[in-house]
């Protein structure tokens, strides 16, 4: 069976394994699952990504790990000029797909540039949010890595990138085209790698669950990181505390 494995909130909350998971994670593993860890969070690498599981002791691959800022990258042609806004994990695909990254001296330097990709950025400043605007009302294509309003720390929650994108759309009255789950670019990225038998694990119905939904695979939602309020139009297969309870009721 294929396991898509959201990560915030599903597998750990910010440095912290969520109980279980990890101990959940490696019994899929053991068993031959074709585990993918799908995440929205763009700030860090895919290297990164399997030094953190790694730490927590999941040995992962980096073809296991699929980030938004990976389907952001699709939205990218080689050569274009491009005003990156987030942590390494934006950097490195968009680098990757030959992007010319754009770093800007001043607001004159982003005017006619391709595109603005906004990802989550812990630095994002009014200076950042000025050079995005001034690009986007220049032309430039406005991308966001997700739309995620908040963020799930071990026991706060602080805000998303969907916080980062609001004052930019406030700005500019232009929407992103989001890359993230649920939308187009991510569901791009996974169609190729799905197996008959595929289950979705996240917290978030609205990014997770239309995800699984747009994919045609269950949703397993569990209730250890945002808890968003429910929605009939999204099909929930299994509901529990934790990812570790979902594979319990799957692998019996
Ligand atoms: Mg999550």
């Amino acid at each position: 069976m294929q396991w898509l494995l959201d990560l915030d909130g599903v597998v750990w909350r910010m440095d912290t394994p969520i109980d279980g998971s990890v101990e959940a994670v490696n019994r899929l593993l053991a068993q031959g699952h074709d585990v993918r860890f799908v995440t929205n969070n763009s700030s860090l690498s895919r290297s990164q990504y399997v030094a953190k599981l790694g730490r927590m002791g999941v040995e992962a691959q980096r073809d296991q790990i699929l980030t938004s800022a990976m389907a952001a990258a699709t939205l990218v042609k080689p050569g274009d000029r491009v005003l990156a806004i987030g942590e390494l994990g934006l950097v490195e695909e968009l680098e990757a797909v030959g992007a010319d990254l754009v770093v800007p001296r001043s607001l004159e330097d982003v005017v006619g540039i391709d595109s603005v990709v906004l990802g989550w950025y812990r630095k994002f400043s009014y200076i950042d949010m000025s050079n995005a605007c001034v690009a986007i009302l220049s032309g430039a294509r406005f991308v966001a890595t997700n739309a995620d309003p908040t963020y799930p720390l071990e026991r706060l929650v602080v805000p998303g990138t969907g916080a980062l994108v609001a004052s930019v759309v406030t700005a500019t009255s232009v929407s992103p085209t989001v890359a993230g789950k649920p939308e187009d670019p991510m569901v791009g990225l996974l169609r190729p790698l799905l197996e008959e038998h595929t289950i979705m694990v996240g917290d978030r119905l609205s990014t997770d669950g239309r995800f699984a939904a747009r994919l045609g695979v269950e949703f397993g939602l569990v209730s250890s990181g945002i808890q968003e309020a429910h929605d009939h139009e999204i099909p929930v297969s299994l509901a529990a505390h934790s990812l570790a309870e979902i594979v319990n009721m799957r692998l019996v």
